[in-house]
């Protein structure tokens, strides 16, 4: 079988054996960018030259001895938002559309740590903010099950570079869906970890108590490798959990649901539904009650709230983050510049897109004098509404079961022109953001179009292997993974 198409234990396998070198998978990953990337358009920043360097200097350093770590040698693209040491991280935005990092994210130091191949810097929505990759200022990434459709976002380059084969993991983050959400539009697995899990010393911050870096993977046990490595303790991150981390390998050994309780939020299954979706969500909640789950209705009453309060928080955050880019530190500053606020002025006018203006507006109105209380204040107050709901559905089950997003992938330009049809597509997916808990996406089937469609488990805080031994169960009475795009 071509390299390209293995999963990442089946390639790691081989090359801890020494039956392909880092080389090889090097090139055999940069015939496939060259055939489809120009279709796809997942990165912003491929890296494969340099990755080939990387690869002669391990397969030489390498000789004669063991092959011991996870992500050794494994060809691995990065959302550009995370910090790579010396390779360009834009963002999607002309404000940092020159910035090489000086330094690594902590995540990107755990991968170097163990020898990994940087493919390349992924496309996103401008800082992160969207869910279909048309914000980023270097046009959209395409999905690879049909070119005219989006491949959800914001991690969309991550996500299509996975189902496309043109990595063999990718790293995304998620901040109110951006992991999960582009995960289902291209039919692959996306997890986001507890929030404090994995560090984020080294993402840019969109809003910093949503954020959180996960993996994107073809399979489940992927997922629990790649975790495996990025998560923990980081004294560089103040928000990261000083906590052990788990074996989650050993999470998938039981492969049933047996003593587990799953629950379904009624909230999540009304209107704006899809029909097609819940039909493959329910004949999955079907799959979970055959392997031994007592599935049970669950009530999520502050779901309704959770778009208001998200994009109340989230552009709060926003405005603050973004903040520094004002054209003195680094980054971008706008040439015609008069006086100091005239450059300040200039430089953002000229550095950021439109969605992303609309968010610093939105959020700077949020927190201004007189209105603070009104709408920050009350947003965090019903965030923490939302996030009692989930501890009180956590006290009667063990994981709950929704749908990812309301539809499959829509088409290219179908709601760029309306900012709250887009917001909505995140239904499902933020609350747990405001919650903090880790969710991951799967996919549980195909529409009629053949487009994939997801599924999604919540978990406990920190309980991640509770999350990818169910998602792991199910995976494997399923088969969804053989069924892979056709990119024309
Ligand atoms: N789509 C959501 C937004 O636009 C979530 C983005 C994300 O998770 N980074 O904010």
């Amino acid at each position: 079988m071509a390299l390209y198409k293995l999963t990442l234990r089946e390639l790691q396998e081989r090359f801890t054996k020494g039956e392909v070198t880092a080389c090889e998978i090097v090139q055999a990953y940069t015939l496939r960018l060259n055939q489809l990337e120009p279709k796809v358009r997942a990165y912003i920043t491929p890296t494969k030259e340099a990755a080939l360097v990387q690869a002669e200097a391990l397969d030489e350093k390498l000789k004669g001895w063991r092959r011991t770590m996870p992500l050794m040698g494994m060809p691995v693209a990065v959302k550009d938002n995370i910090c790579t040491q010396g390779v360009l991280t834009t963002c999607a935005s002309r404000m940092l559309g020159n910035f090489v990092p000086p330094y690594d994210a902590s995540v990107i130091a755990r991968l170097r740590g163990q020898s990994y191949l940087l493919l390349g810097k992924t496309n996103l929505d401008e800082f992160a903010m969207g869910s279909s990759t048309e914000n980023s200022a270097f046009g959209p990434s395409r999905n690879p099950w049909n070119l005219s459709r989006v491949p959800g976002g914001s991690s969309g380059g991550s996500a299509a570079a996975v189902a496309a084969d043109l990595c063999a993991a990718a790293l995304g983050s998620d901040t109110g869906g951006s992991i999960r959400q582009p995960a289902a539009c291209c039919g692959v697995v996306g997890l986001k970890p507890t929030y404090g899990r994995v560090s984020r010393f080294g993402l840019v911050a969109f809003a910093s108590s949503l954020d959180q870096i996960g993996p994107i993977t073809k399979d489940v046990a992927d997922a629990a490798m790649l975790l495996g490595v990025i998560a923990g303790h980081d004294p560089l991150d103040s928000t990261s959990a000083n906590l052990p981390v788990p074996d989650y390998a050993k999470a998938l050994k039981k492969k049933d649901f047996k003593k587990l309780k799953v629950g379904v939020p009624r909230e999540y299954f009304a209107e704006g539904l899809d029909p097609e979706v819940e039909q493959a969500v329910q004949a999955a909640i079907e799959e979970i009650k055959q392997l031994g789950a007592e599935v049970k209705e669950i009530a999520l009453p502050r779901t309704d709230a959770a778009i208001a309060t998200y994009y109340l928080i989230a552009t709060a955050e926003a405005s603050s983050n973004l903040a520094r880019y004002d054209g003195v530190k680094y980054g971008l500053r706008s040439k015609e510049t008069g006086n100091l606020l005239d450059m300040y002025m200039k430089t953002r006018q000229e550095g950021f897109g439109p969605e992303v203006k609309r968010r610093i507006m939105l959020g700077t109105y949020a927190l201004s004098a007189g209105y603070c209380d009104a709408f920050y204040g009350k947003a965090q107050a019903v965030r923490t509404l939302i996030r009692q709901d989930f501890e009180a559905a956590f006290r009667e089950v063990d994981l709950i079961v929704t749908p990812v997003m309301p539809t499959p992938a829509f088409k290219l330009g179908e709601k760029s022109e309306d900012p709250l049809q887009m917001y909505l597509s995140d239904i499902y997916t933020i609350s747990v953001n405001l919650a903090g808990n880790p969710a991951i996406a799967m996919p549980c089937g195909f529409s009629k179009a053949g487009l994939p469609i997801g599924l999604q488990l919540i978990g406990r805080p920190f309980e991640e292997e509770t999350l990818l031994r169910g998602a792991h169960a199910y995976e494997q009475v399923t088969n969804w993974r053989a069924k892979r795009p056709n990119i024309r």
